[in-house]
This record gives structure tokens, sequence and C-alpha cells, in this order.
């Protein structure tokens, strides 16, 4: 079980299994591989074993892999890690989907891409992601901007139960759908945690060194 390959057909077996368990189905469900810190031809053998959703966290890293793979075919970047407000609009040019719309700065430099609200679970406010209590007020400033919104991201804290902290994404979920009723996406999940996030409703996942392998230490 060492190559790319057995990694990836080992998550796939492992999200099929947690969506059985869930009663759902796997095909509703979207694996996003996190490729950040690794070289381009990664993401180039990923792409060769199917995969077509990349996750990347830092604009400096994402652009140019981006601009260097736009010859693949289909392919669907994610952007997972911290926006800072000068550079959000050019992350929006290449990234298809951002995961980290988290403040009402955002929204000018965002308008017109399609955003998950991060909110964040742990008091620290430098985590990135919005309080719980700021959800109703940013998807409703994102709507009026342009922003697609399509539903909450979040990360597990540590030191808490992944599966508790995923019911907790849930129930902020159910409350916003109230006044956002097309927000019904969750990105939550990543190597350690992702069957907790299936059996908690994620619909998109993000995982990276279950499929990658470690990363490379960052340069
Ligand atoms: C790096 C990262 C991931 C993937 O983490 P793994 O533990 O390698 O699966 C997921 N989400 C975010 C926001 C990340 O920064």
């Amino acid at each position: 079980m060492d190559s790319l390959a057995d990694r990836l057909a080992a998550v796939q077996a492992g999200v099929a299994d947690a969506a059985a368990r869930a009663g759902r189905d796997a095909a509703e469900l979207t694996t996003v591989v996190v490729t950040k810190f690794h070289p381009a031809q990664l993401v180039r053998d990923l792409h060769a074993l199917g995969v077509r959703d990349f996750g990347e966290s830092r604009h400096q890293e994402a652009q140019p892999k981006a601009a260097e793979l736009a010859d693949l075919d289909g392919v669907t970047w994610h952007f997972i890690g911290q926006l800072q407000s000068k550079k959000a609009k050019q992350v929006a040019s290449y990234a298809d989907l951002i995961h980290s719309f988290d403040r009402e700065a955002l929204v000018g430099p965002l308008a017109g891409s399609r955003v998950f609200i991060q909110v964040n679970l742990t008091d620290d406010p430098d985590r990135g992601g919005a309080a719980p209590q700021e959800l109703e007020r940013l998807a409703a400033l994102a709507a009026e901007g342009g922003l697609d919104v399509l539903g909450l991201m979040a990360v597990a804290p540590l030191g808490e139960e992944p599966r508790a902290a995923f019911a907790r994404v849930r129930e902020l979920s159910e409350r916003l759908v109230r006044t956002a009723p097309a927000a019904t996406a969750l990105s939550m999940g990543m190597s350690g945690d992702y069957a907790d996030a299936i059996l908690e409703g994620a619909t998109h996942l993000r995982i990276g060194t279950a499929i990658t392998g470690n990363r490379p230490v960052k340069g």
C-alpha cells in the first residue's frame, strides 16, 4: 500500500464505506485532493488516475501551479487557505471554488465567485473563519454582492472529537439554510477525520496526506 494509486484507492474505499454507513450515496460526495507543497507533477499523476478536484491553500503557490497545469482537462481548483484581502481578487481569477470566504472585506474582491463560508470552531480569531453568530449576516452580504454561497466550510479543532465538531457545523448549516436556502453544501473532513465528516453530512472532503503521502517540508 505505498503507491499513489494505492493510497487513492484506499481513500476512495474509505469514503464509500463511510457513505454506506451513513446511508448516503458516495456519488454525491466530492473528494478534493489537497496538493499544497507538492510539485505540479503530482497533480498530473493524480489527474491521470482520474482525479479532477484539487485543493491549494497558498496563493503564491497555487497561482503558478494552476497556470502550469492549464493544459489538463476538466480540472476544478479549490482554494482552501486563508485569504488576504488584497490577494483575493487574484485568487478568484483561477480558483473555481473558494472554501475560505470569512469576512465582509472579501465580498467585493470575490464578486461572481462560488464560495463556502468558513466557520471558526475555535475561540482563536487567528484560525480563520467567521464566528458562528456571523454566518447569516455574511451570507446575506455575500448574496447582495453577487457571490454564490454553496454552504459552510470548517476544520475540526484540536482537542475536540471531530464528530462532535462536525455535528456543530451541521447544526449551524441547518440554521443557515433557513435564510440562505441554497447554501446546503458542507466542506469538512480531512485525512484523519473524513469518515466522521461524512457521517455528519459533508459534501466536500478536503483530503491531502492520506492520498499524497507526507508533504515536502515547505521551502
Ligand atoms: C492541508 C489542509 C487540508 C488537508 O489536510 P490533510 O490532513 O493532509 O488531509 C484540508 N483542509 C485545509 C484547510 C488544509 O489546509
